[in-house]
């Protein structure tokens, strides 16, 4: 049935315990969704990111490969500005002080934020990059968790990407950036007790569950990229691991270079389909205390979000989102974008 037919429909995300309205009355076509905005491309005469003006960024954490010089393909860095600091103690987090200003809590700012260069070269995209290099960008998030797992103040490593200025990049080099945070954030805590309820419920994984055929879009050997059934945005994709596991870095270097590919093709698809647009990319992982055991109800994955719509009073208000692309026309769409070469 044409998704212009279609009565409003209100589904129930059970990963991140949200309602989602499906409502294409509110849309144009499917199919016919494209990015308006341009992206930001900053000079890359000034470009701080690029070959040759590693002296213009805060200090290097490591590069790939680590003993290379000019010849480098990845840096994490320290973020110039970053929205916590690594150089407060961490040891006054464990009193908190009620606030004097309306008695509210507040901790010290401890924290990291760095910044992973993808690429020495201006121009060169994430999606332009062959697998290998794309799965090396992932390991190098890995190396980075892993390091930062041995600072026990440390709860939640959120791993990001902005691409394109109305997807909040100031930078348009191939950027992504990595936040270690001293408390778990409320997405994930609320995303960890759904998967939690819903496994008491039915001894199942939700997200485990989540790969009906009308919403998958491709397949690698490990991984699988379907449009989630409540999407919370139109063309949203979700990337899963195909085997339960619950913390993103466990991932092992043949698992990378294959997650490298899948989400290699499924940036091209979006970006060939609505028109090269902004988006956002998140790692949805488990809190770093639960590393041991693995979760039965906790599994990863990879959500990307082009830019499409602006949240307005209504999602602010009261947490639900309109989406006017179902969800199995979206994956439906994305799975027949043929790529060439
Ligand atoms: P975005 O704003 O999402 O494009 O991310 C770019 C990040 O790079 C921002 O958080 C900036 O604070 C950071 N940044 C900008 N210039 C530098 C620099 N020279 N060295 C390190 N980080 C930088
Ligand atoms: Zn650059
Ligand atoms: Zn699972």
């Amino acid at each position: 049935m044409g998704s212009e037919n279609r009565r409003p429909e209100m589904r129930k995300d059970n990963v991140n315990n949200r309602w989602v309205i499906f409502s294409p009355a509110r849309s144009r076509r499917p199919s016919d969704f494209k990015s308006k905005s341009n992206n930001n491309n900053n000079n890359q005469l000034e470009c701080p990111f690029c070959l040759g003006h590693e002296h213009e960024c805060a200090p290097e954490i490591f590069r790939f490969p680590p003993d290379s010089t000019s010849d480098w393909r990845i840096r994490v860095i320290q973020n110039l500005y970053p929205a916590l600091s690594r150089d407060i103690d961490p040891s006054s987090l464990q009193n908190p002080n009620p606030s004097p200003i309306s008695g509210g809590v507040a901790l010290s700012g401890f924290g990291f934020h760095d910044v992973v260069i993808e690429s020495p070269v201006h121009s060169v995209h994430l999606s332009d990059l062959d697998p290998v290099d794309v799965g090396v960008v992932l390991l190098a998030y890995k190396k980075r968790i892993q390091q930062l797992l041995s600072h026990d103040s440390i709860k939640y490593v959120q791993v990001f990407k902005n691409h394109g200025a109305s997807a909040g990049a100031s930078m348009s080099h191939s950027h992504s950036q990595i936040m270690a945070l001293p408390v778990v954030p409320p997405s994930a805590s609320v995303r960890l007790d759904c998967m939690k309820a819903y496994f008491d419920q039915t001894r199942k994984c939700s997200i485990c569950e989540a790969r009906s055929d009308d919403l998958i879009i491709d397949k690698s050997t490990h991984f699988i990229s379907i449009v989630p059934f409540a999407a919370t945005f139109p063309f949203e994709i979700w990337i899963i691991p195909l085997d339960h596991s619950s913390h993103f870095h466990k991932i092992d270097n043949q698992k990378a270079t294959d997650l490298g590919g899948l989400l290699k093709l499924m940036l091209r698809k979006l970006c060939l389909q609505l028109n090269n647009p902004p988006f956002n990319l998140m790692i949805h992982t488990c809190p770093l205390e639960d590393t041991l055991p693995e979760l039965p109800y906790g599994h990863w994955f990879i959500q990307i979000v082009p830019q499409l719509t602006v949240m307005g009073g209504f999602e602010m208000g009261t947490g639900c989102y309109i989406n006017p692309v179902f969800p199995e026309d979206a994956a439906k769409i994305v799975r027949e974008v043929r790529i060439s070469g």
